[in-house]
Parts: C-alpha cells; sequence; structure tokens
C-alpha cells in the first residue's frame, strides 16, 4: 500500500497473491488491507487536505499535467505490468496507458481555465458561486481497465482540491500502485493520492463508512453498487456509481458492412469481452444478416488468441478463475436449452498454451432467444450475440427491454434513423457508425441499472466540489 508517501505493509500482516490469468503464476502479493489501513491512509489524505487545498486549480493541474508526461515516457514499462496482471495484450494496456496519460491532459488543460461565477442579479443583488473541494474521497476500482478507470476519478477530484483514498480490485494492484509512485514522482505531495489493497469487503467497505470520506466514486457491478449505495446512504456520503452495461449494437441495412463487422469485433472482443460498454448484444436487420453473419463469424474465427506478452495475439485470457466458470456455465448447453446456435467457438481453448491460463474462444451465437441469459445478463467475456430484427423500430424495442441502459450504438448513414435511435435509445452514450470509444470531454455515466452520476465531461470537477450560492442584497442610493 501506499499511504502517506510511504510504502506499508498491511496492518493485519497478510497478503493477496496477484497471478497472472494467461500463465496461472503468481508474480506478486500485496499486503490485504482491512479497516485499520483503510483508517491510516484516511488519516494521512486529511492531514494532506489542507495543504492541497491552498493550491490553486492551475497549479494542482500542473502535477498532472508533469504525471501525464512522466507517464508517457514510461508506458514501455508499465504496460507488461498491467498485461501481466490483467491479461490484455501488449497494444491494449499500451493503448489504456495512452488513454490515462491522455485523461490527464485533458484535466491539466480545463484546471488552466476554471473561472469563478458572478452575475448582477439587480433586484436580488449580486449573486457569486463558490466552488470548495469536499475534502477526503474515496475511489474504488475494478480490475478490467484499472489505469484507465483510475484516472477518470483521481484526475477531477484532484484538480478539484480533494485528497483521496483509492482501493484497486485484487487482481490488479500492481498498474495502480506503480501509478500512484508516478504522481508522487510527478511532485504530487504525500499523502494526498493513498492507494489501499485488499478485498471489497475488508477494504473496500470500510472506506465506504469511514465518517471522514464525503464522495465515493465506485466502478464495478450492479450488485456491489447496490451495496455500495446502502452503505453510503447511511451518512449521506455522496456517490457516483458507475456500473454494469448490456450495450446493444444495432446494424441497419444500409449499413456499411465492412465497417459494422470491424467494428462488431472491436466492441466485442477488445479486453476480451471485459468492458462495460462492450457491445453486448448485436441486431441485425434481417435483410442482410445472413451475409453479415457469414462475414462476422469469419473474422470472429480469425482472432489470435493468447498470452498478451506475446507479439501478434489480438485477444488475451479472461482475467480471474470466477470469471472463467461464469463464461463457460453460461455459454454450455446454450444449443441445447434452445437458446442459440453456435456459429464460432463456445468453449475453453484446449492446448499446451492454454493449459494453465483462463482462456475461453472468441464466441459467435446467433439466432439467439429472447429471454435467452446472454441477452439480459451482462457477460463480462469474449461471447457475441446476434439477433435478427426486421426493421427500426423492432431493434429499438428490442435494445430497450434490458434493466441496463449504459451504451448503445446504431450503424446507418440514414439521418432519420440516426435522430430515432439517438433520442429513443435508453442509454448515457449513443454512438452512430462507431462503439466503445470515450473521450474524457464528454459526460460518462449509464441509466437504469447501469448507475447514478456521470464521469468527464467540462462538469466531472464541479462532482467533487462544495458548490455554494452567495446572494449580496443590492445596495441602496444614500
Ligand atoms: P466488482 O463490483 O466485483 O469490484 C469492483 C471493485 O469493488 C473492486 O475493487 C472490489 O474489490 C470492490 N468491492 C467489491 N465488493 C465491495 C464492497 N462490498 N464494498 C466496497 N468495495 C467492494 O466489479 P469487477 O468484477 O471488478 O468489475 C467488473 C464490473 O465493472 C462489470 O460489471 C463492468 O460492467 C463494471 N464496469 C463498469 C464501468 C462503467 O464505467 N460503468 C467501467 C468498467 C467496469
Amino acid at each position: 500500500m501506499q499511504i502517506g508517501g510511504e510504502w506499508t505493509e498491511a496492518a493485519g500482516g497478510a497478503w493477496v497473491q496477484v497471478t497472472n490469468p494467461a500463465t496461472g503464476e503468481r508474480i506478486d502479493h500485496v499486503p490485504a488491507g482491512d479497516r485499520r489501513d483503510v483508517d491510516a491512509a484516511v488519516t494521512a489524505a486529511e492531514s494532506a487536505f489542507p495543504g492541497w487545498e491552498r493550491r490553486s486549480y492551475g497549479e494542482r493541474g500542473m502535477v498532472l499535467g508533469r504525471c501525464a508526461r512522466l507517464l508517457r515516457e514510461r508506458i514501455p514499462a508499465l504496460a507488461p505490468v498491467l498485461t501481466r496482471e490483467q491479461g490484455k495484450p501488449l497494444a491494449e494496456a499500451t493503448g489504456e496507458l495512452m488513454g490515462l496519460a491522455h485523461v490527464l491532459e485533458h484535466y491539466h488543460s480545463i484546471a488552466g481555465s476554471v473561472s469563478g461565477e458572478y452575475r448582477n442579479l439587480r433586484l436580488y443583488g449580486s449573486a457569486m458561486v463558490t466552488h470548495t473541494p469536499l475534502g477526503v474521497v474515496g475511489a474504488i476500482i475494478p480490475w478490467n481497465m484499472p489505469a484507465l478507470l483510475m484516472g477518470w476519478k483521481v484526475g477531477p477530484a484532484l484538480v478539484a482540491g480533494n485528497t483521496m483514498v483509492l482501493k484497486p480490485a485484487t487482481s490488479t494492484p500492481l498498474t495502480t500502485l506503480a501509478l500512484a509512485g508516478l504522481f508522487e514522482e510527478a511532485g504530487l505531495p504525500p499523502g494526498v493520492l493513498n492507494v489501499v489493497t485488499g478485498s471489497g469487503h475488508a477494504a473496500g467497505e470500510p472506506l465506504v463508512l469511514h465518517p471522514t470520506v464525503k464522495k465515493v466514486s465506485f466502478t464495478g457491478q450492479v450488485e456491489t453498487g447496490r451495496r455500495i449505495a446502502e452503505l453510503a446512504a447511511r451518512d449521506f456520503t455522496r456517490t457516483t456509481l458507475e456500473l454494469g452495461g448490456c450495450d446493444p449494437m444495432i446494424v441497419c441495412d444500409d449499413a456499411d458492412i465492412g465497417t459494422a463487422v470491424a467494428g462488431a469485433v472491436r466492441g466485442r472482443f477488445f479486453n476480451c469481452g471485459q468492458v462495460c460498454t462492450a457491445v453486448k448484444r448485436l441486431y441485425v436487420f434481417e435483410s442482410i444478416a445472413e451475409h453479415f453473419e457469414t462475414q462476422l463469424a469469419a473474422r470472429v474465427a480469425g482472432l489470435r488468441v493468447g498470452n498478451g506478452m506475446d507479439h501478434g495475439v489480438d485477444m488475451g485470457p479472461l482475467n480471474n478463475a470466477e470469471q472463467h466458470r461464469a463464461i463457460t456455465a453460461l455459454v454450455d448447453g446454450v444449443q441445447e436449452r434452445g437458446e442459440g446456435t453456435v456459429v464460432v467457438g463456445g468453449a475453453v481453448l484446449e492446448g499446451e498454451e492454454f493449459a494453465r491460463g483462463n482462456f475461453y474462444a472468441p464466441t459467435l451465437v446467433t439466432e439467439v432467444a429472447a429471454e435467452s441469459p446472454l441477452l439480459r445478463e451482462e457477460v463480462f467475456g469474449p461471447v457475441l450475440p446476434v439477433v435478427r430484427v426486421e426493421n427500426l423500430d423492432d431493434a429499438i424495442a428490442q435494445a430497450n427491454a434490458s434493466r441496463y441502459g449504459l451504451g448503445a450504438s446504431i450503424w446507418t448513414h440514414d439521418i432519420r434513423r440516426i435522430t430515432t435511435a439517438c433520442e429513443q435509445l435508453q442509454a448515457g452514450i449513443v454512438w452512430v457508425n462507431q462503439h466503445l470509444r470515450i473521450p474524457p470531454e464528454v459526460p460518462f455515466g449509464g441509466t437504469k441499472e447501469s448507475g447514478i452520476g456521470r464521469e468527464n465531461g467540462y462538469g466531472s470537477i464541479d462532482d467533487y466540489s462544495n458548490i455554494k450560492s452567495i446572494l449580496i442584497a443590492p445596495g441602496k442610493a444614500r
């Protein structure tokens, strides 16, 4: 753990093993933090708060800018750390770290242009709105994109003047710890950003319940989000909850098929399907379905699976054994149960190179039945279910028939269809002729069970601020 600028062991002396999901090898171990470690981290963050709060937005942003520069230099050394603990191919790990650098640069640049608000409201007097930091904030991140999601939370929280305690997932703490060291090297004062490693129950819950913690930003599963919301409600601790998704992709009959096939493959199999906004359901117009599915099957079958450290690998293993079991259980027997036709994959990969890792074959299932869990649940792995639809109304109705509402995409060049889809799709983000890309410039978050609140966008600094309106009575003529 890194608490108050010092690297420490857990108070209880226990450790969590970190395993390479491609080889099953134990690559490192980190302290299994608990309530006492959370207390120490919160105390360090509380002590660092007055000094950090006193700095201007611009000065705080400068630290993020320096960190982004250092990070860009260190990506070749950090990407293998991410690949070894998470499983993603080196190219994807490099891309994620470049994404983090871009996020930090974004917050650096907007920190320099934060301005005050003042209006003379005449009858009511002069109005001023002040924004001050909340104090100590907590961030809890999952294992699928540990670096990028760290940036989405750390960027706005630090620019706003807060100090932080961050808890990474048990399977991917190493990149987070390395990045925390980088922030320190970039000049972040000790205690401003602290990391407590350990399980959700032992370290995450005490962080949410800590009376000094004013906000918790959480990214993870719906059920964990529900638990965190319940715990946070006890002290009215603010929360941002970025939860799961079951994103639909709609391919219309006028879509550019080659582009849509490439988009579906990237949208579903990037990061081994472990992305909240991955394409998790594909709805294709009946009239082009056969041609589209044939092209898609060929591309899915051609994906090269292997150890993310090896050159030319398109897809690595699933991150952990639990995930591997969950995906296997969902797909096993799909055909026998009449839920769909497995066209590609549908099994654990066999062979010497796959024997000790959490590998699963890229899988394509067509003719999927409406009630299949493949369409109802968030399938966090490399399985793409395809459904044929009659027209756009049918596609939108099926797309919206979900408890999730994170992302959605429409693939067409027809402006009427684009307008209809953008208006009617129930999602926090709608893409047109693309899927998956999330720049820090736009707000990101879900509707329905996909979460509460937004990250990114220009309002995100306000989400980490106390906002106070001050009204000064109008002057009177003497
Ligand atoms: P998870 O909910 O199991 O764990 C996420 C984090 O919460 C981990 O650090 C974990 O240790 C911690 N945690 C677990 N139980 C806790 C508790 N009771 N109290 C406090 N902390 C607790 O999620 P995961 O399996 O690591 O990640 C995958 C999920 O994350 C998927 O559902 C995915 O869709 C979602 N996700 C959402 C977004 C988004 O922005 N909406 C982005 C990425 C991932």
